[in-house]
């Protein structure tokens, strides 16, 4: 197994302090003590040191949502997503990946997106080619939440700018999820910076794909010749601007943290300032670089039972704290949270908030 230096260390370096045993939303959403960064780092251990086959733990490998609370919380000060995004890369190499992850990395082939699916005839409508600016919805808003992007599309619209939409651009955030490090990620961004390099500025709606092009691609040289913005910001500018006039009404909203906008981007506040001007901020437990994570799609593809457990526990803390409306700032969490949204509660967009709020 062709491990980094690097990840050998972090694994070695476990105190099994069980610090990530009560973050992790998933081990929380199974209670398998399997389910944690502890027991990977134990798992990737014994492969590390001859005393198991790496099929043996692969399936644990990608029972991990790479959500980073972990990594937040790790008395080591290391982070195990390194060495789980390696071993899936090792995985996939050593052709010993679960068949529900072979079928995601070939419908990711064949059609361009790893639900397989074809692109919404809305958003093939919604296409534009002009503009120098460029609206990024990414692959998992596009298949998964396509009225998402319509409201986002339809705001951009009201504010009166004109930006470019692409709906088969794909960052390659997906096959990073997957596969971690591989040339089929690599040829994925490459491409992607490419198309992305003709505009002036890109507004990247999923914070997901914001942190790969940002991190992963810039770590490993991928030039992407523009300027990246995120949409919380983009949408907080319009409004800054005036370009889009809202009025603060008395509802109460609370932010369902995306651990991509909190942990990865380091960006607890954008989406806040939206609630702000539109409302009433009202907060959760667990909240911005603590957030406990509501979901995440491509899993759900085959862990559904899972994530949308991981969501119910999200609405439970909801509940706690007397907050009856959510406000996503990621696609994954809008559309599980949507999917087990318990009666007399809501869940809504960022954008969709604005929508509902706004002035002449
Ligand atoms: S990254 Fe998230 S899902 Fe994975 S082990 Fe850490 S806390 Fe659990
Ligand atoms: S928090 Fe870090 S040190 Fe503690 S058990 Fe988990 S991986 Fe090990």
């Amino acid at each position: 197994m062709n491990i980094s230096e690097k990840s050998k260390k972090i694994i070695d370096s476990c105190r099994f302090c069980w610090m990530c045993r009560h973050v992790c939303p998933i081990g929380n959403a199974t209670g398998l003590e399997r389910n944690t960064a502890r027991a990977r780092a134990l798992g990737a251990s014994l492969v590390v040191r001859g005393a198991t086959e790496l099929n043996e733990i692969a399936d644990n490998v990608y029972e991990c949502m790479l959500c980073g609370a972990c990594t937040n919380n790790c008395m080591t000060g290391w982070d195990p997503k390194v060495f789980i995004y390696e071993l899936r890369r090792e995985i996939v190499y050593a052709g010993c990946a679960p068949e529900y992850i072979k079928a995601l990395i070939s419908k990711r082939i064949e059609s361009g997106n790893v639900f397989g699916l074809p692109v919404p005839e809305k958003l093939t409508k919604a296409a534009k080619k002009n503009g120098k600016t460029l609206f990024f919805a990414g692959a998992t808003a596009v298949y998964k939440a396509p009225e998402c992007v319509l409201d986002a599309l339809g705001l951009i619209e009201k504010a009166g700018e004109k930006c470019a939409f692409d709906p088969l651009l794909n960052s390659g955030a997906d096959l990073w999820f997957l596969t971690g490090k591989t040339k089929e990620t690599f040829d994925a961004a490459s491409r992607c910076a490419q198309a992305l390099s003709g505009y002036d500025q890109v507004v990247v709606y999923d914070p997901k794909d914001l942190a790969f092009l940002l991190h992963e691609c810039r770590e490993w040289g991928v030039e992407i010749k523009t300027s990246l913005v995120s949409f919380n910001e983009y949408l907080n500018n319009l409004i800054d601007s005036g370009k889009i006039k809202v009025n603060k009404s008395e509802k109460e909203y609370a932010l369902q943290d995306s651990y991509a906008y909190a942990r990865d981007l380091g960006d607890c506040e954008s989406g806040r300032k939206i609630i702000d001007k539109v409302g009433v901020r009202k907060e959760m437990l667990l909240i911005g670089k603590e957030a406990d994570a509501a979901g995440e799609l491509i899993m759900r593809e085959y862990m559904p039972a899972v994530i949308d457990a991981a969501a119910r526990n999200r609405w439970t803390s909801a509940k706690n704290m007397n907050c009856f409306t959510l406000v996503t700032e990621s696609p994954d969490e809008y559309v599980t949270l949507l999917a087990t949204k318990p009666e007399n509660f809501e869940v809504f967009t960022l954008e969709k908030i604005i929508l509902n709020n706004m002035g002449e």
